[in-house]
């Protein structure tokens, strides 16, 4: 049965994430030949924003600019949302499971008193069911899941769902609403950010990842020239954030990002299970490590055990060869 559907558009320095067409994609599954609305509320060109969220399947796109919006805040973004989702009594929503999505969705559907499928990697049409695969404990086991009553709620996990190819003849209307912002709690006054270097970990399709194995922040240098020549990115394992060698904003794992790159190489890190729960379910993954024994091999589709400061700059160089 078709059902019209919501997707909460998420953009960064005036572009939108690559899991907004994701969710997009989404959508398009869950709606069913319905309507997929596109929100999008923040600072930049939204009409241009709006008009790419039509590209990638969005039937129509509503956006939302405010003083208040311009930077994110759990109140400012959950109320102007939620003025949106009265007006359109969707049923269904879908939102990437990013760090925003993490923190609003539960807000919105608990105001809508609904359930919310968080964090799936599958959302497959069977009959007239929508199922959702998301992950368990810590990304050892995966459930099925579906909603049989209220909206259909959910965050989809970056990197999973693939994106609709983007098409200029898709046409629909994009939208500006006014919306009524009070009593915001929480003001932003500066954001300082740690390193406008690199790529958005979650959103990275390649990932070179350093554990305490690299021995210092020096250490991370091979690393980066390999993600270098990758077009990718450095991520760091909690022993290597632990010992100073990096930034915690690298930290990947249970307690950290879950990432899920089409490559994921992992360099000087043992592979402890919280480690795993980040990682495990990146399509490839490369282990360097120069103990035989250790458990990242049993994760890893290729596994090198070498010194990693011997074999890294001999990728590098192969590599630049190409
Ligand atoms: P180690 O376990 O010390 O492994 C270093 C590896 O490097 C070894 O296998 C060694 O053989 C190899 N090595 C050394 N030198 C070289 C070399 N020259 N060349 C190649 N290989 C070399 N960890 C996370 O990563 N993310 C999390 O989110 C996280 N959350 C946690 C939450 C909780 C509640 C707890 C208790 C722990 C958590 N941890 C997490 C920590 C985790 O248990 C491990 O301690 C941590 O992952 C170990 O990091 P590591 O593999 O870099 O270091």
């Amino acid at each position: 049965m078709s059902k019209k559907v919501l997707v909460i558009g998420e953009s960064r320095e005036g572009s939108l994430r690559n899991v907004t067409f994701e969710a997009i994609a989404a959508a398009n599954i869950i709606s069913d030949g319905g309507e997929v609305v596109g929100v999008l509320c923040g600072a930049g060109d939204m009409e241009a924003m709006g008009q790419e969220m039509v590209y990638h399947g969005a039937t129509r796109v509503i956006t939302l600019a405010n003083e208040e919006l311009k930077t994110y805040t759990s109140d400012g973004f959950s109320q102007a949302i939620f003025q949106v989702i009265e007006d359109e009594s969707p049923e269904g929503i879908v939102m990437g499971h990013t760090a925003i999505g993490k923190d609003l969705t539960p807000k919105l559907a608990s105001k809508l008193e609904s359930g919310l499928i968080s964090d799936a990697t599958e959302v497959v049409a069977e009959g007239d069911k929508i199922v959702f695969t998301r992950p368990i404990y810590s990304g050892k086991a995966f459930e099925k899941k579906e909603i049989t009553d209220g909206v259909v709620f959910a965050t989809i996990r970056p990197n999973n769902i693939p994106a609709l190819e983007r098409n200029e003849e898709l046409a629909g209307e994009v939208s500006a609403r006014d919306v009524d912002i009070q009593n915001i709690r929480t003001i932003i006054k500066d954001i300082i950010r740690k390193s406008s270097e690199g790529v958005d970990l979650s959103e990275a399709k390649v990932i070179v990842a350093g554990g305490r194995g690299v021995k210092s922040s020096e250490g991370f240098e091979p690393l980066e020239q390999l993600a270098d020549v990758l077009g990718g990115t450095v991520g760091a394992s909690r022993g290597a954030c632990d010992a100073g060698y990096c930034d915690y904003s690298l930290q990947i794992g249970q307690t950290g990002k879950v990432v899920t790159p089409d490559l994921y190489i992992a360099c000087g890190i043992s592979g402890a299970i919280q480690h795993l729960a980040g990682m495990s379910n990146s399509k490839v993954i490369v282990a360097i490590n120069k103990d035989p024994e250790a458990n990242i091999f049993n994760v890893a589709d290729y596994g090198i055990v070498g010194d990693l400061f011997d074999v890294v700059p001999k990728l590098v160089e192969e590599i630049k060869q190409m």
